[in-house]
């Protein structure tokens, strides 16, 4: 199982834990569609019915959006979001998130943002309380502070001991983990180590117990530590967008994240980028975006589908657009394309909506997004390639199927 099918089984087991709820096909997509609608990362299942149920009482649009994004980030057992959020590679988490506001046409957007965990709501506050779209790292936290966000290390003990695991194993050619004095140190085997993530069921069982009595002597409690070393061998990305559209037809979108598990410090993705992690118009729809970051970029993908949108295409087929100008970015070179990965959720403003994916997944986790329209529900996603990405970094062994 590689980190992405891994990360998606967690999401998807807690999820179906919290609601009950299975995977099904993505709907048929009617003639007229149910309104509203909330679609979201199949993570956002916590927050759904309160969030639909706030569309249901005439609430704004936004606010519902935001509530699905809060309750992630406030949740410190969700390492890819606010609190809890797996740090960047010198163990500080840093958040990044946008929002937009179909109704007034407005958009806000915070990057690089430590110490504040709600970080959605903090891009609303930029929105509506400064005349500009985007601020990021310590202009941003100021900013927080005279907003009255109070300030948190959002570091928790078990994602610090992630990452502590994660800095202690990832290389035997620095001065992490236990150093030469230390009277069980030993020699590298190999020199130097590679950081590639094993692919045999075998070289992953080895790389396992490498880690394990590491995380013991770290305190990470027994129950916890599979999970954890899982998270050293394949960092989660995280990241959850949520699109709604009430009765009324009013649209908003917004994307939080803790980013890339070891980024660089100062790091931005996708997830701040107005047009790339989250687009909304309020004529056409909304859309965000999960995944490689710095591919969606590219493309301004959340941008690129409204517009695909616009022009008439349906959901499916914009998002899929979206999708191949990923892959013509890469020459739709496979063995480039494996290693990416790409999750579009697309809301139209009748209520039309699709999520869509560069990889379809296993048949055991396939892709999938949340969907609320009166009944929540995991539906899978379209997809443009059969089977599974490949996880950075790289090994420099290609599955056969990708040959
Ligand atoms: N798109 C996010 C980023 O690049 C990561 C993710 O979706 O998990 O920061």
């Amino acid at each position: 199982m590689n980190r992405r099918d891994f990360l998606a089984t967690t999401a998807l087991t807690s999820a179906a834990v919290a609601t009950g709820i299975v995977t099904m096909a993505m709907t048929e997509q009617p003639a007229t569609y149910k309104r509203p609608v909330i679609i979201c990362k199949a993570t956002g299942v916590q927050g759904m019915d309160a969030a639909y149920d706030m569309l249901r009482n005439g609430q704004d649009t936004l606010d519902a959006v935001l509530h699905v994004c809060k309750v992630q980030e406030d949740d410190p057992n969700d390492d890819s979001v606010g609190l809890g959020g797996l740090p960047n590679e010198d163990g500080v988490v840093e958040l990044d998130a946008c929002c937009m506001h179909g109704p007034t046409r407005r958009a806000g957007s915070v990057g690089g943002v430590r110490n504040i965990k709600n970080v959605g709501l903090l891009a609303k506050a930029v929105m509506e309380h400064t005349g500009h779209v985007m601020l990021v790292a310590e202009g941003a936290e100021r900013f927080a502070t005279a907003m009255g966000f109070s300030k948190e290390n959002l570091l928790t003990e078990r994602s610090r001991k992630i990452w502590l695991l994660w800095k202690e194993t990832h290389s035997d050619k620095d001065w992490w983990g236990p150093g030469v004095a230390d009277p069980n140190w030993k020699p590298p085997v190999q020199a130097p180590r590679s950081r590639s993530v094993p692919q045999s069921g075998k070289d992953l069982e080895a790389r396992i117990r490498d880690l394990e009595p590491v995380a013991a002597e770290l305190g990470i409690e027994p129950e916890f530590r599979r999970e954890a070393i899982y998270r050293v061998l394949f960092p989660p990305t995280g990241t959850i967008h949520v699109s709604a559209v009430n009765e009324k037809g009013e649209m908003s979108g917004a994307t939080t994240t803790s980013g890339l598990a070891w980024k660089l410090a100062g790091r931005l993705g996708d997830s701040p980028i107005i047009g790339a992690g989250c687009y909304t118009d309020q004529d056409v729809g909304s859309a965000g975006a999960t995944g490689s970051g710095e591919e969606n970029i590219k493309v301004a993908g959340a941008h690129t589908i409204v517009e695909n949108m616009r022009k008439g295409m349906p959901p499916k087929e914009a998002g899929m657009d979206a999708l191949q100008r990923i892959a013509h970015n890469h020459n739709n070179d496979m063995a480039h394309l494996r290693y990416l990965d790409m999750v579009y959720y697309i809301l139209r403003k009748d209520g039309a909506y699709a999520g869509v994916a560069l990889w379809g997944g296993s048949a055991e986790h396939p892709r999938s997004f949340a969907v609320h329209d009166g009944t929540k529900r995991v539906e899978k996603c379209a997809y443009l390639f059969e089977g599974t990405s490949i996880d950075w970094p790289p090994t420099p062994r290609l599955p056969e199927t990708a040959k």
